[in-house]
């Protein structure tokens, strides 16, 4: 996944790609999973995405609370 497009990094993890596709769906992104066989993101952008996703859900989350609550 490149999001961060650096090549001297080293702390990489590989991707669930299961899990990243619900994931990037949520956040309406569009990332070419199959740009190799095992794909890897490194540590830095892999925690941004999460952080984005949890803030998502979090705002998905208050935003259904709300309708519950006021209708
Ligand atoms: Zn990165």
């Amino acid at each position: 996944m490149q999001t961060c497009l650096q090549v001297h990094c080293n702390d990489f993890e590989t991707i669930d790609h299961t899990t990243t596709v619900v994931i990037l769906n949520i956040l309406n992104l569009t990332m070419d999973l199959a740009i190799s066989d095992e794909p890897v993101v490194c540590k830095n952008c892999s925690r941004s995405v999460k952080m984005a996703f949890d803030f998502k859900s979090t705002c998905l989350f208050t935003e259904e609370l709300r309708y519950v609550v006021c209708s």
